[in-house]
């Protein structure tokens, strides 16, 4: 759990997934290495293989606006229009970093035993 926040490789959980961290209001995403530094670990297994990280950064974004949402109506009082706003600046702001962890969970989730 610690090592999918922190982005490190799911065989050896040293060296980092990423080079650089993206940034969404330079419109900069995120680069990722071919493989791991340390024990030579293969990122993308075959072309297409992050497709399905798709799925889990849609899960993220959506629980990140309900929980916006909530807070904003319930807790804080908003109106809908502050709080469709908010929602927009924050799924902008976010894209990056959903964008950093779905793939890091998907690897975690299919990574291949360590032999
Ligand atoms: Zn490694």
């Amino acid at each position: 759990m610690l090592n999918i926040l922190k982005e490190k490789c799911p065989n050896c959980k040293s060296s980092s997934v990423f080079l650089t961290k993206g940034n969404p209001i330079l419109f900069q995403m995120p680069k990722m290495k071919k493989q791991c530094d340390q024990c030579g670990y293969s990122f993308e297994r075959e072309p297409g293989y992050f497709f399905g990280a798709m799925y889990i950064s849609y899960a993220l974004a959506v629980s990140e606006m309900f929980s916006v949402f909530i807070l904003s109506i319930f807790v804080f009082g908003m109106s809908y229009l502050y709080t469709l706003s908010i929602i927009c600046i924050m799924a902008i702001l976010a894209s990056t970093f959903n964008f950093r962890k779905s793939r890091v969970i998907w690897m975690y989730l299919l990574r291949k035993p360590s032999s």
